[in-house]
């Protein structure tokens, strides 16, 4: 299957202005605003992994509260922060002033338009502090809306370990989550003969070592550091069958945490 979000009755792009208006005006009405990121994923997935995975997850959530709850996504914030991943070509980012700068001034003027609730969705990593603080000074500037920031991976770790069949450090930049994703969702985009990646090596007990399992100890490195090829986990234990499981679960997480939003914006 392959996503065309601007085919979607949610797709903020494809409607007309009055449109808009009228989905932002109704009660519980909610925004979505996917932030992405163009790196470098090894030599197996395409530069907009973020963009694409992000988009995707934000429009199967959409669907599934299609005809309950007023619901537009914009098109996705295509590049991020990532300036860790510079060294291998094929990134393009922001300074992080730059995307704190565009979120918020894209916010402002989306809820100009009189959405109850904004979430930005974000899918890089590199992206988690930024989006959180975002949420913050959109917060302060935006008091009577709800203002919400996610990362679209972490919805996953309540059922991954079911999943997954790599060690810890297999899920990680390119690795079994994200290939098995993009097989599923882009398919023609997965370069199934280039599968290469470095395992995630930690020096301390306290960082990071996997996307499932970060330790409280924030680190700078670049990329290179880690990996060879800039990729790091397991992509030979990927699927397309497992990406739509994951797809399928981060769905029905998404579509909770809306509905969820919609009932305490209406003060139900
Ligand atoms: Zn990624």
């Amino acid at each position: 299957m392959a996503f065309d979000s601007l085919g979607s009755s949610h797709s903020w792009a494809a409607r007309t202005y009055p449109e808009v208006l009228e989905t932002a005006e109704a009660d519980g009405s909610i925004l979505i605003v996917p932030v992405g990121s163009i790196e470098q994923h090894g030599h197996h997935l395409p530069v907009a992994t973020d963009t694409l995975l992000v988009d995707a997850v934000a429009n199967l959530g959409a669907d599934r509260v299609e005809g309950d709850v007023p619901i537009l996504v914009t098109p996705p914030v295509w590049t991020g922060y990532s300036p860790h991943h510079l060294s291998f070509g094929g990134t393009i980012t922001t300074t992080f002033e730059g995307l704190l700068g565009l979120l918020e001034s894209v916010s402002d003027s989306a809820l100009e338009n009189g959405f109850d609730a904004i979430l930005l969705l974000n899918g890089h990593g590199g992206n988690i502090a930024l989006v959180n603080g975002a949420v913050s000074t959109i917060g302060v500037a935006h008091p009577e809306t709800e203002v919400l920031g996610l990362t679209y991976f972490q919805l996953a770790g309540s059922f991954i370990d079911d999943i997954r069949e790599s060690d810890l450090g297999g899920m990680a930049h390119g690795g079994e989550f994200e290939t098995s994703l993009m097989q599923y969702l882009y398919p023609d985009l997965v370069h199934e003969d280039r599968f290469e990646a470095t395992a995630w090596e930690t020096e301390y007990e306290h960082g990071p070592s996997d996307m499932f399992a970060g330790g409280p100890l924030a680190s700078y490195r670049g990329f290179d550091e880690y990996s060879e090829c800039g990729a790091i986990g397991a992509p030979e234990l990927a699927s397309a069958e497992k990406g739509e499981i994951i797809a399928d679960l981060l769905g029905d997480e998404l579509e909770a945490i809306l509905r969820a939003v919609h009932r305490h914006t209406r003060g139900e």
